[in-house]
């Protein structure tokens, strides 16, 4: 790759960003179509989200991605949002328009895409899903289960306030849908929630690298049911692990990833993002 004067800069801001597989993914989708771009990691702390906002300003970076724990927090600092990441209440790209910032959220669309890709789910009217988390990634999900129409949604997470006010949040938008929250501590709500699912979604820290695995009764889960699991480092968390030993169908976040870096290089660059060179780039991680 040749720097010059006039290469343009990418990056991802998050803290921490040492998991983070978006930079050789991306640096691999500039290099296979010759842009003169280059994709970096910037480690960004809470305290300094708004002036690291304005660098992309005074820097002219051309795009930057969000992930943990800024996705809620930058959309204050930018000037406009798509209806997605309206909607949803969180950005993970940021685009730079002459110095005007527009936020979107390709997470919605990245998680659609792959649990069609890889568990084959298009039809989501008799969808009961259990989903693990209130974050960033949860809001996502939880947009791209709701405009697919799924039936019953029941948010689980280890703070249980921060699951009702998600779920009343959707709520407010998606009156038709049955929406829940539960603790994650109680194993006995828990059990039950899963025994009334057929899909459950990991969209919470637990199992990433660092962080301890998520412990929930899975056995409760019914015979043949989906489990997703977005935490993608380790590429095999336990909870994929344990779903195959009891014979779910499961998937980990790596295709999420890999749909949501296509969605986000399309909508800074305007060209066809090249999949399966994006998709070796993240093997090789
Ligand atoms: P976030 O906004 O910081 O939210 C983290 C969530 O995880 C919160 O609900 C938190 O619960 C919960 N949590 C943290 N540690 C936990 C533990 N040990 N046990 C149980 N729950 C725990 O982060 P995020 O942006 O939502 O990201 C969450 C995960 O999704 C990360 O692993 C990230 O890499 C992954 N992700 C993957 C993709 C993909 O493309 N595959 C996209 C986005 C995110 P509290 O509310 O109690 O703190």
């Amino acid at each position: 790759m040749d720097i010059s004067s006039s290469t343009k800069l990418y990056g991802i801001f998050g803290h921490p960003i040492g998991h983070s597989f978006s930079p050789p993914m991306h640096n691999a989708a500039f290099q296979k179509l010759g842009l003169n771009c280059v994709y970096l990691a910037f480690d960004i702390l809470p305290q300094n989200l708004s002036a690291a906002v304005n660098s992309i300003r005074q820097l002219n970076i051309q795009g930057i991605n969000v992930t943990i724990p800024h996705k809620q927090d930058i959309i204050n600092c930018l000037d406009e949002i798509s209806d997605e990441a309206k909607y949803t209440g969180a950005v993970n790209t940021v685009k730079n328009n002459d110095g005007k910032l527009f936020g979107h959220n390709t997470d919605v669309g990245g998680f659609l895409k792959d649990l069609e890709v890889e568990l084959g789910i298009r039809e989501f009217s008799e969808i009961s899903a259990c989903l693990i988390g209130a974050g960033g990634a949860a809001r996502a999900v939880l947009s791209g289960l709701c405009i697919s129409g799924t039936k019953k949604i029941t948010i689980i997470n280890r703070t249980k306030i921060k699951a009702l006010e998600l779920a009343n949040y959707f709520l407010k938008r998606f009156s038709s849908i049955e929406i829940n929250s539960a603790d994650l501590k109680d194993h006995s709500e828990i059990k039950k929630c899963l025994e009334n699912s057929n899909l459950l979604i990991n969209s919470s820290s637990a199992g990433m690298i660092g962080h301890d695995p998520l412990n929930i009764p899975l056995e409760s889960l019914p015979k043949n049911s989906c489990v997703y699991d977005l935490v993608y480092n380790p590429k095999e968390t336990e909870l994929i692990k344990q779903a195959k030993s009891l014979g779910h169908r499961s998937a980990p976040g790596l295709g999420m990833l890999l749909y949501q870096g296509a969605e986000s290089f399309e909508y800074w660059t305007n060209k066809k993002a090249p999949i399966d060179v994006m998709k070796k780039a993240l093997g090789n991680n």
